[in-house]
């Protein structure tokens, strides 16, 4: 077992290595902005490809700014009202961070987490530490220790913080330096349009919020956050218990079969919670769980779920989450 206590991490992460810690959206593995080594043994461990940047976590605004060249009053107004918690803003970078973070961009991305020992950690270590998730590439975060310690064979040192609160990665947005009008969310998270705009609001300030441009980060790739075992999405316009059968009936006659389905579709049912928050902090955690049942996870999404705004950022984690996705025909 790989669980160490908080002094015992601090004292790790001065020493160039990294450790899993919790924190409200997922585990992430830190390693501090100033040691390149332990940047680089993010990317190793994690298998990641340098490509992909890292975002970078601190204690406070003042401690963002520190890292940024530009720092826009709609940000001031965000990061006022969201932070600490599950928002990343993306900024022009300074020359304190490394190359590792930014993947060779001329930006950063910046979170302030709210989990108390993540807070204690930034504290103490007194500099900010990049913190992707506590999995390999492309696999499902972890939302509690224990999935941590399965993904890495208990290689990796980390701190308990108990199962986390949001379950989903962090809302990424960018404003647009140039015309300054406009803040795109590069990836949704629990932190919604509807949210943004009504904080900005507050203020007096008006911007255009663009959704759905997950091509402008390099990192945001089709295929990610994918469970050990197929996760399948049926897509229904107006799902009733008796349509599952036919559907599943479907998808052994008519569709093609991708290689990791037999003849017989062997499979269990993903079942989530019917509000969104609860679903979200339960996504990762179930699939972690049904994917030791060594069947297809299929999950039935209904149009009001696809459709709506709250639900955005888990049905973004199901579709890439997703190795095949089987629309329903709209009735007419
Ligand atoms: P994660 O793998 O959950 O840590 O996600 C971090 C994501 O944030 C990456 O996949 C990137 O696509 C995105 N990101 C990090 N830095 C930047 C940046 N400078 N510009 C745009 N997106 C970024
Ligand atoms: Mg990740």
């Amino acid at each position: 077992m790989s669980l160490i206590s908080l002094p015992r991490a601090l004292e790790i992460l001065s020493q160039d290595e990294i450790v899993a810690i919790p924190t409200e959206t997922v585990y992430g593995l830190a390693g501090r902005i100033d040691s390149p080594t332990a940047l680089k043994k993010i990317f190793t461990v994690k298998k990641r490809p340098y490509f992909d940047p890292l975002i970078v976590h601190v204690h406070s605004i003042e401690d963002a700014k520190r890292l940024c060249l530009e720092w826009p009053e709609v940000y001031d107004i965000l990061a006022k009202e969201f932070w600490p918690g599950p928002l990343t803003l993306v900024a022009k970078k300074n020359s304190r961070v490394h190359d590792l973070i930014s993947s060779g961009l001329d930006t950063v991305a910046i979170r302030c987490p709210l989990h108390p020992l993540a807070q204690q950690i930034l504290f103490s270590l007194k500099t900010p530490f990049a913190a992707p998730s506590a999995n390999r590439f492309g696999k499902t975060s972890p939302t509690r220790w224990t999935h941590v310690e399965t993904e890495f064979n208990g290689e990796i040192p980390i701190v308990d913080g108990g199962p986390c609160q949001v379950g989903l990665e962090s809302t990424v947005v960018q404003w647009d330096f140039k015309n300054k009008t406009q803040l795109s969310i590069l990836r949704p998270g629990v932190i919604t349009a509807t949210l943004l705009q009504k904080a900005l609001l507050k203020h007096q300030i008006k911007v255009k919020i663009e959704k759905n441009t997950s091509h402008r980060s390099p990192g945001f790739l089709l295929q990610h956050y994918q469970p050990k075992w197929p996760l399948v999405i049926i897509n229904k316009y107006n799902l009733i218990e008796k349509d599952k059968a036919s559907i599943l009936n479907q998808l052994n006659t008519h569709l093609p079969k991708p290689h990791f389905l037999s003849s017989k579709i062997d499979w269990i049912e993903l079942e989530l919670d019917h509000q969104p928050q609860i679903a979200a902090r339960e996504l990762y955690h179930q699939l972690h769980n049904l994917s030791s049942g060594k069947k297809a996870i299929l999950y039935f999404l209904t149009k009001g779920r696809w459709q709506s705004p709250e639900w955005e950022g888990l049905v973004d984690r199901l579709s890439r989450a997703a190795s095949l996705q089987y629309f329903e025909e709209e009735p007419q």
